[in-house]
């Protein structure tokens, strides 16, 4: 059997377009396919529509059978539509087909009671981005107060049964909304009212719960299709076709759905993708009238569920092209990479950065744009399709080491199985969970910061800022344990924890600044040209002293440098900076010191 093939002559040169729903989140995206997808006949009869796992098949017939109040019969010359299932922005970013959007026409929904939200507006830009034409469904009519259900009519029929109150608030809020519109750039009018189709957008007031309305949307999809993008949908027989998803399914092993977009797939036929393999068998989940079987050949446009050895490999999101007798299998694959090296080459040659994984190549080329956008810019070092596993936290576990921040995996619209997120935490490998790539920014600025600050904690002891002192005149105020000065600041910064030692004296260290006072009140740092007291401690001889360390042999007697006998006023006070000092100090604060103040670390070092 030919899916298809009930076409009548004149028709056979149309595929059906595809179409996708937008909107916001409970504006009816759901609620409004259900309805398109539903049987005015009884349930589960003729009508011919099957929910597949990722878009429903809607038969010229059933188009014909909903319009035909409208009597606009005659004029439908495609084989159906194709409505995707997954509603919102994920489809819409999946969905990609050699490297432009899959969808052919989109329906934007929108609540009569609450206009233009925000991911309407999201929405609206990234209909513009992909130059997608689209329908306004104005959903949610019924919820006008007082409003008068006519099951599934058309909405000019429809608004003809209703009060003059009901007709005057519909009047003020398509007003409303259409200004809203015009507030993000576009041109909106009422279907019936609309003049310049093409400059202006159609608004069809619908009901999802009621189905008024529905008949004008379907016709208007159809017709506004069939006559701008005759080109777009004239079926060929070259092989359009994206894989939406790679599943592993009990009995079967590994099988992919797809979409074709146009041509023809047979069985036997030999694919090539990221795999290489032979068609073991095509299955549309559609058209019960038909048999639930597989199929020797299906046209476009159409999902099918596709299994063959060897589907393993198979990426979502990427093309599949089928191998025609004198084509060149090595040049097809060398086109499938060019699809890959696409997003591969947004990944980082430095090797450092975080881990990427979403579920088809599509929403993994968003979220890589995204991350690179600026004022973001979040290094990628690894990509992953589908969920993540205890592999992927392996690898990104690697980056420990190099950069924490950068261990980490941003999980857009994945699963992360348990296991490998016991395995994160073990590892300290830190996984985002995301459904919306904007989440991700948020989630992991807040995180770098955090760590950022935790390890500059750490690294304080380690990292010494440079600083030169001269010990004021009648300011020494005790000689040891601790040591108790009046210094100038000279040359750099001085911060508590400071260790402190006397380059004229042999560098010998006489401790740490455990506190400092400018004008009697604690400060934790000075600046060059500022005078504070300051307060030395011996740290090792304290814990020495608080019996933290053993006390052995001759460090028993130890006391720290004293005032008078190991150093004096003439001599100079300098950071004691050591290589590791100045590793700590590069790399936890490395914009915070000048030139100048570098150039002294230098100096200290020497
Ligand atoms: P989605 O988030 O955009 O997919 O929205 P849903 O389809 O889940 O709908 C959100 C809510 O609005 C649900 O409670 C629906 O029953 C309700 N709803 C959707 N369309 C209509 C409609 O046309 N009329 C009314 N009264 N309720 C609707």
């Amino acid at each position: 059997a030919v899916i298809g093939k009930n076409e009548k002559e004149g028709e056979k040169t149309l595929r059906s377009p595809i179409c996708c729903i937008m909107g916001h989140v409970d504006s009816g995206k759901t609620k409004l396919l259900d309805c398109i997808r539903s049987t005015t006949v009884q349930e589960g009869e003729a009508g011919g529509i099957t929910q597949q796992i990722s878009a429903s098949y809607i038969p010229v017939e059933h188009i014909r059978e909903r319009t035909k109040e409208l009597k606009a019969d005659a004029k439908l010359n495609v084989p159906g539509l194709l409505v995707i299932d997954t509603p919102g922005h994920e489809a819409f970013n999946n969905l990609r087909s050699r490297g432009s959007g899959l969808c052919d026409i989109a329906i934007l929904v929108v609540d009569i009671m609450h206009g233009l939200k925000p991911q309407t507006i999201e929405s609206i830009n990234l209909l513009r981005m992909r130059k997608t034409e689209f329908i306004v469904a104005l959903n949610k009519v019924d919820r006008l107060y007082g409003w008068k259900t006519c099951r599934n009519a058309p909405i000019g029929k429809a608004m003809k049964q209703q009060s003059k109150d009901v007709q005057h608030e519909f009047d003020h809020r398509v007003t409303q909304i259409i200004t809203q519109f015009k507030e993000q750039g576009l041109n909106t009018e009422l279907y019936n009212k609309n003049k310049e189709r093409g400059e202006t957008y159609s608004i069809v007031p619908t009901s999802a719960i009621s189905g008024e309305g529905i008949p004008e949307l379907l016709l208007l999809l159809i017709q506004w299709a069939q006559k701008t993008m005759v080109k777009k949908l004239t079926y060929n027989s070259e092989v359009q076709c994206t894989v939406l998803e790679v599943k592993v399914i009990q009995g079967c092993g590994t099988t992919i759905d797809v979409v074709l977009v146009n041509g023809v797939l047979h069985e036997g036929d030999e694919i090539v993708g990221p795999i290489h393999t032979t068609i073991r068998s095509l299955t549309p989940h559609l058209m019960k009238e038909l048999g639930g079987g597989a199929y020797k050949e299906i046209k476009a446009a159409q999902v099918i569920k596709i299994t063959a050895q060897n589907l393993e490999h198979a990426v979502a999101g990427t093309a599949l092209y089928v191998v025609k007798p004198d084509d060149d299998v090595e040049e097809i694959k060398e086109l499938v990479m060019d699809d890959m090296r696409n997003v591969m080459s947004r990944i980082d040659k430095s090797g450092e950065g975080v881990y990427a994984h979403a579920s088809t190549l599509g929403s993994l080329e968003a979220l890589l744009k995204l991350l690179k956008t600026p004022p973001v810019s979040i290094p990628v070092c690894g990509i992953g399709i589908g969920p993540v596993h205890k592999k992927d936290v392996m690898k990104a576990s690697v980056m420990r080491e190099k950069k924490k921040e950068f261990a980490t995996i941003l999980a857009f619209d994945v699963k992360v199985a348990p296991e490998a997120q016991e395995f994160a935490d073990n590892l300290g490998v830190k996984i985002f969970i995301a459904d919306t790539i904007y989440h991700f920014l948020d989630q992991f600025k807040a995180y770098v910061d955090n760590l950022k600050e935790a390890t500059q904690q750490e690294a304080a002891e380690d990292a010494v800022f440079p600083c030169v002192l001269e010990i004021m005149p009648n300011c020494v105020f005790n000689k040891n344990d601790p040591i108790i000065l009046g210094v100038d600041v000279k040359e750099g910064i001085l911060k508590i924890g400071t260790p402190i030692c006397i380059p004229q004296k042999n560098f010998i260290d006489i401790g740490r600044v455990s506190s400092i006072k400018k004008n009697d009140r604690p400060v934790d740092h000075a600046d060059k040209g500022q005078k504070v007291a300051i307060k030395v401690w011996d740290l090792h001889l304290v814990a020495v002293y608080c019996n933290i360390f053993e006390i052995t042999g001759s460090n028993a007697e130890e006391q720290q440098k004293r005032f008078g006998r190991h150093f004096d006023m003439e001599d100079e006070l300098v950071s004691h900076i050591s290589r590791r000092s100045i590793d700590a100090l590069k790399a936890h604060y490395r914009e915070e010191l000048s030139i100048e103040e570098w150039k002294l670390v230098k100096q200290l070092k020497e």
